[in-house]
């Protein structure tokens, strides 16, 4: 069995925290196993969590629209979130819960070994950031957003990439806008 196959099996049956109890699926991840470019977003909403598929609903349809611009193809890259299970009502994550969940994400990185890391919103860009030893520059997003971090240690070099959460493009119009200036940024990664 393939690794990335490995952790699916483990997330399909984890009870490693309460939101077992009201996932209808949880979600794993989904792209190209070999993926230059990797995106953590936050959490499955309502859509994914009844598909089992990251970023399938509205947030999702705004994520296609900005690799659309791009000219990158959702399958080029590997999409996961830092949970993998739907928060009740979408509520934040809790501590508990990041601390439980977030073991498969770092192996879902090991194995993927991307060459950069966009991280989607608040909670997946602190871990990140924090992980890799950037979290002295961790401020808030609307201060680091669109910007690149190099992290580099003596096994590996990677770039850390914070973004806008797509979602926030579907109650502020004018973020759109700089989500796609900020996904511009990627092109070069490609
Ligand atoms: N928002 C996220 O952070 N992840 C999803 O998969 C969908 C919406
Ligand atoms: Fe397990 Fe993560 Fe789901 Fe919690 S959110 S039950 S740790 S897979």
């Amino acid at each position: 069995m393939d690794e990335l196959e490995k952790i699916k099996n483990e997330v399909l049956s984890c009870k490693k925290c309460s939101l077992y109890q009201t996932r209808t699926h949880p979600v794993i991840g989904e792209g190209n196993p070999r993926a230059k470019i990797m995106m953590i977003g936050e959490a499955p909403g309502f859509n994914e969590d009844q598909a089992g598929r990251p970023f399938c609903g509205k947030a999702g349809k705004i994520l296609d629209e900005l690799l659309n611009s791009i000219g990158i193809k959702r399958e080029e890259i590997y999409i996961t979130n830092i949970l993998k299970c739907r928060p009740p009502e979408n509520r934040n994550p809790q501590k508990e819960e990041l601390e439980a969940c977030t073991p498969y994400l770092e192996k879902q990185i090991e194995i993927i070994k991307p060459e950069a890391i966009c991280t989607l919103g608040n909670y997946s860009t602190a871990f990140i950031m924090k992980k890799y030893g950037v979290a002295g520059q961790i401020q808030g997003i609307s201060k680091i957003h669109g910007k690149i971090f190099q992290s580099k240690t003596l096994f590996e070099s990677i770039k850390i990439i914070p973004l806008y959460h797509p979602a926030v493009a579907t109650y502020n119009i004018n973020m759109k806008e700089v989500l796609k200036r900020d996904f511009k940024v990627l092109i070069k990664l490609k």
